[in-house]
């Protein structure tokens, strides 16, 4: 999609510090880490937000959770780590490419803010 910073970057038109990739899905360094270790998981076709999913998108979901595994495995989250994908207004989505938001590394409260 035109103009959507997240497609930008999933084609490589954006730098980014990608920490895994694959067919379906970029995983890469969030700019602003809430977390020590702070990662976006994306798709790489563009989808809004977990509201704009259809029962088709199944195995890109599938994709989005095995990046996840992947990637908490490989830096070490055996601790536990968080997903969160905020949609909408209210959850403060500020990016309309879907995306989930894998935060570990430290004790994380909740309930979230
Ligand atoms: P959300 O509020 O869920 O839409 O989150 C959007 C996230 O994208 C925020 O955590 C931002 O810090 C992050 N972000 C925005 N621009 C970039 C970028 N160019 N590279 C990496 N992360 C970004
Ligand atoms: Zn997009």
């Amino acid at each position: 999609m035109d103009n959507c910073l997240f497609c930008k970057i999933a084609a490589g038109q954006i730098p980014s510090k990608i920490v895994y990739q694959d067919d379906d899905v970029v995983v890469f360094e969030d700019i602003n880490p809430q977390a020590p270790q702070h990662v976006l998981i994306i798709p790489r076709r563009h989808i809004t937000s977990v509201s704009d999913l259809r029962a088709a998108d199944g195995p890109v979901l599938a994709s989005i959770f095995m990046a996840a595994q992947k990637v908490a495995s490989d830096l070490n989250l055996e601790r536990g780590y968080r997903l969160v994908s905020n949609i909408g207004p209210d959850a403060g989505q500020a990016v309309f490419h879907l995306h989930f938001h894998l935060l570990g590394g430290r004790k994380l409260g909740w309930p979230p803010g």
